[in-house]
This record gives C-alpha cells, sequence and structure tokens, in this order.
C-alpha cells in the first residue's frame, strides 16, 4: 500500500500532455486525471472520438460508423460506467448473442451458464446442416484444448480449413465474425488473433459473449463525457488544436500545436497511426519504432446511411446480410429513436472500393430491398468512408509497445501491442496501459 501511494503521488501535479482525443487518447486522460495528474489533451478535429465519434447531417446526429461492441471489452464498458453511461437500456442496448441472417442462419446463445450457452447456441442454430453444427462444436473444443494458442500464426481461411469447417459454417458464421472482429479479409486476417477474439467473447462467460450496441451517439458514449471527467479534475481538453511537433528539452517535452506551444513533464501520443512518424519526426530515437508504424497496412469501412419512411423496420436492431455489399444493417429506428434510418456496414477491402458513394447507395438500397419486405424507395443517403478505419490485422504483426526508448513518453492507439485488434477495446485498454505506466513510473525503457 504504502508503494502505491508513493508512486501515485509522483504523479500528482505532473504535466501529461495526451495527443489525439480518440478513444485511446480519451481512456488515458480520464485514469489520469483521476490520479491527480495536471491533464491536457489535444485534438486537431472540432468533434472528440476520433475513428469512433458523431457526425451531424440533416439535423441528425449520425456516427461516421455503426460500432458493435461485446460484452468481453471489460475495460472499454467499466471506463463507460466510470462516466455513468448506463447499460440497462438507456445508452446501449446489451443482450445475447443473436446472429441472424433472416431466412438464411440464425445463431442465438441461449440463457445457460458457459460453457454450455455456446455448445447449445451451436448445436442449435438455425441454417447448418448437423455435421456442420457438431464441427463447429469439435473446432471451439480443439480451440480450448489448444488455450487459443497456435504454435505458428496463419491465416483465418487456413485455421478454418485445418479444423474442417464446412461451407455455411465459414459463410454465416466464422467469416462474417471474422470480418465483423478484424476488418481483414479471412485469408489474409491473423488466426491467432481471431482466436483471441473466440476465447475471450464467444468462450468467455454468458455476459462476455453478449452484443452492445450503441444507443446514443459515439462521442457521447464516452469522448464527451470523458472530457468532462477531466475538466472536472482542473484538466483541460483543447479541440480543434493540431500538435505538429514534440521536442524533447532537458527535463520533459515541450509539444509544438496550433495555438502555440506547452512544456510538460509526458506525453501519451494517442494519434492514429498514420500520424505518429509525422509528429514524433523531431525525436531520433522513435524513429525505428514510426517507420514500423507507418508500414502498417489499413482497411476501410464504409457505412452506407438510408432514410425511408418512420415505419420501416429491420426485423431487429442488426441483421447479417448474406451474399451482399454490405455485411450487416442497424435499425437506427430501433437503437436510437431514428425512425426509418438504416445504417448499413461493408467492412475491410473488396468491391464496392470501385464504386462512387451514389453507386454505392443504390446498390445497397438494392440489397435491403430484395430482402426485406416494404424497405424500399429511400428519401436521402449519405456515405461515410473510412479509408483507414483500423490496421489490417495480418498474421505475425508487430505491433509497437506503449513503452518508448524515451522516458516520458508512450504510445496509446488500438494499433499498438495487444491481444485484440483494431477495436475500442484494444484502443481503450492501450490507453489506460499507458496511464498506468506513467503512475507508476515504469515507462522507462523498453
Ligand atoms: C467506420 C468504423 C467502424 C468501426 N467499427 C468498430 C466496431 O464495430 N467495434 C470496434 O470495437 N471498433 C470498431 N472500429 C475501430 C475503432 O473505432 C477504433 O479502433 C478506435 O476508435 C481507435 O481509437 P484510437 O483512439 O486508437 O485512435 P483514433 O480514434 O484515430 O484517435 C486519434 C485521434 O487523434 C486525432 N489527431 C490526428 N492527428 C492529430 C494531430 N496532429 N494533433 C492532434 N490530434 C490529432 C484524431 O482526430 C483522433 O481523434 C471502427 C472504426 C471505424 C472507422
Amino acid at each position: 500500500m504504502e508503494d502505491l501511494g508513493a508512486r501515485l503521488s509522483g504523479i500528482i501535479g505532473q504535466r501529461v500532455c495526451i495527443l489525439g482525443a480518440g478513444w485511446a487518447g480519451m481512456a488515458a486522460a480520464v485514469e489520469l486525471a483521476d490520479a491527480g495528474a495536471q491533464v491536457a489533451v489535444f485534438e486537431s478535429a472540432h468533434t472528440l472520438g476520433g475513428r469512433a465519434r458523431a457526425i451531424d447531417y440533416r439535423g441528425l446526429t449520425l456516427d461516421n460508423g455503426a460500432h458493435i461492441l461485446v460484452g468481453a471489452y471489460r475495460q472499454t464498458l467499466a471506463l463507460m460506467r466510470k462516466m455513468g453511461v448506463s447499460e440497462d437500456g438507456g445508452d446501449v442496448a446489451r443482450g445475447p448473442l443473436d446472429l441472424n441472417f433472416p431466412g438464411s442462419f440464425r445463431l442465438r446463445t441461449p440463457r445457460l451458464p458457459r460453457p454450455l450457452h455456446l455448445a447449445a447456441g451451436l448445436l442449435l442454430c438455425r441454417g447448418l446442416p448437423f455435421a456442420q453444427r457438431l464441427a463447429a462444436v469439435r473446432f471451439m473444443r480443439a480451440a480450448q484444448a489448444m488455450h487459443f494458442t497456435l504454435q505458428q500464426d496463419t491465416s483465418v481461411s487456413a485455421l478454418l480449413e485445418r479444423f474442417e469447417q464446412g461451407e455455411q459454417a465459414r459463410r454465416f458464421l466464422w467469416e462474417p465474425l471474422c470480418i465483423a472482429a478484424l476488418n481483414t479479409r479471412p485469408h489474409e486476417a491473423s488466426a491467432q488473433v481471431f482466436l483471441n477474439v473466440l476465447r475471450d467473447s464467444l468462450d468467455g462467460a454468458r455476459r462476455d459473449s453478449e452484443l452492445v450496441l450503441p444507443r446514443r451517439d459515439l462521442s457521447r458514449l464516452f469522448p464527451l463525457p470523458a472530457a468532462d471527467f477531466v475538466g472536472a479534475r482542473g484538466g483541460r481538453v483543447v479541440a480543434g488544436c493540431e500538435v505538429n511537433a514534440v521536442h524533447a528539452r532537458e527535463s520533459g517535452f515541450e509539444i509544438e500545436h496550433a495555438h502555440g506551444s506547452e512544456r510538460c513533464d509526458a506525453v501519451v501520443c494517442a494519434l492514429p497511426p498514420y500520424r505518429v512518424a509525422g509528429v514524433l519526426a523531431t525525436l531520433p530515437a522513435m524513429q525505428p519504432i514510426a517507420r514500423r508504424i507507418d508500414a502498417l497496412e489499413h482497411e476501410p469501412i464504409t457505412c452506407v446511411y438510408l432514410q425511408y419512411r418512420p415505419d420501416v423496420r429491420l426485423p431487429q436492431s442488426m441483421v447479417g446480410l448474406e451474399g451482399a455489399l454490405a455485411q450487416w444493417a442497424f435499425d437506427r429506428g430501433r437503437l436510437a429513436g431514428q425512425s426509418g434510418l438504416i445504417c448499413a456496414v461493408v467492412s475491410a477491402r473488396g468491391a464496392h472500393e470501385q464504386l462512387s458513394h451514389e453507386q454505392l447507395a443504390a446498390q445497397v438500397a438494392e440489397e435491403l430491398a430484395a430482402r426485406f419486405a416494404g424497405v424500399n424507395a429511400p428519401h436521402w443517403s449519405k456515405v461515410i468512408a473510412e479509408k483507414r478505419a483500423t490496421f489490417s490485422c495480418r498474421p505475425n504483426l508487430e505491433r509497437p509497445d506503449q513503452r518508448t526508448p524515451i522516458p516520458g513518453l508512450v504510445l496509446a492507439g488500438d494499433y499498438t501491442a495487444s491481444p485484440y485488434p483494431g477495436t475500442l477495446e484494444a484502443a481503450v485498454r492501450s490507453g489506460v496501459r499507458c496511464a498506468r505506466l506513467l503512475i507508476e513510473g515504469s515507462h522507462v525503457p523498453v
């Protein structure tokens, strides 16, 4: 206890600059402000949240992209609770895993304890021949037996082949899960990271496999209440203030930004991976790491919003779309009270990248009309394409640690070392770890 007290008192009053107010940066800001640091967050955009943020359009508040959270996002959900976000209906819709491709496939995990919920869910799922359901159960049991760890990473496609997963099981279950979680196509995606996701969600406690869908916009779900929390502890979150460079000074750092400069004792660099090298170019010791970060490849996610008559609804809040460009469609009426508004998500690279926004919206509207009665003739559409939504989660990827060779400088972001792919949970965990490294004084050197 004494040790912890002494370590905590080390951070009290220390000036920490955080670059970027995405979920990683804001997670670090909350933890550091709570521990007594003097926190200043600089964000280039006018909206907080980075790749998970609100967007205003036609008087509506949309998200830059529909986000799916799962019960296994423990640190994200814990921080959201700490910010006063409620999980019992108001702010998020939380329910058992329910993968529904209407008319083709449905997997629902029944209210049974682990591991029965998963075995029963797989054995009772609709749309797979019995032999494929058994093979899916065998695959999960084999994964458990090897503690979800591969000796040699490979692609998700190769893993599914090795465990003899049938055509429908791949098409409706494993491949959609892979694309949703890793945002990388199965033949290119890391089997090890996929297994990590299966271990913590499907094979976790029943609550871990639950789907958690936002009911309010993504900025208000965490980044904005986090900024209030930081403000209430004497910190600052400065939006619309781009950081241009970080200079190492005899003691501490100097941050050069759009409004001038700022001296501080420590820096959490929570920029997107493609901005790190530019901002840290002034620090020679960071160059080998910055080059590795720059070499990461990225995958897009495109969201197609379609506004229909207010009475138009999908069969449930989230449905799978088989054989379509978009993989999932979300009913914003059911989720966020935006009647008749549907958001379809196209993840990872693919043929859709060749289409104009108008062509893509028209094709997605056709796909919805072909699958759901009455879902036709949208009044308007809005396409939001995030070209670098996440890093491409390939086998054997070396992700940089949160610690760096420079004492007092740590790296946060979904691309940093984590068992998880580029997700909110990877971002939040990295931010929390950076804060702890600084609080405990164990951030030096790798
Ligand atoms: C469309 C879409 C859908 C997604 N769906 C899901 C999902 O369903 N589930 C899930 O878990 N994850 C999903 N993700 C991934 C998730 O959003 C990201 O992993 C996460 O938001 C990354 O957070 P971050 O804080 O690491 O980075 P970022 O969000 O990129 O934060 C970095 C911040 O730094 C700011 N910045 C950049 N340059 C500067 C500068 N020079 N000075 C100051 N600030 C700067 C940026 O504006 C940004 O706010 C999705 C992502 C997208 C884009």
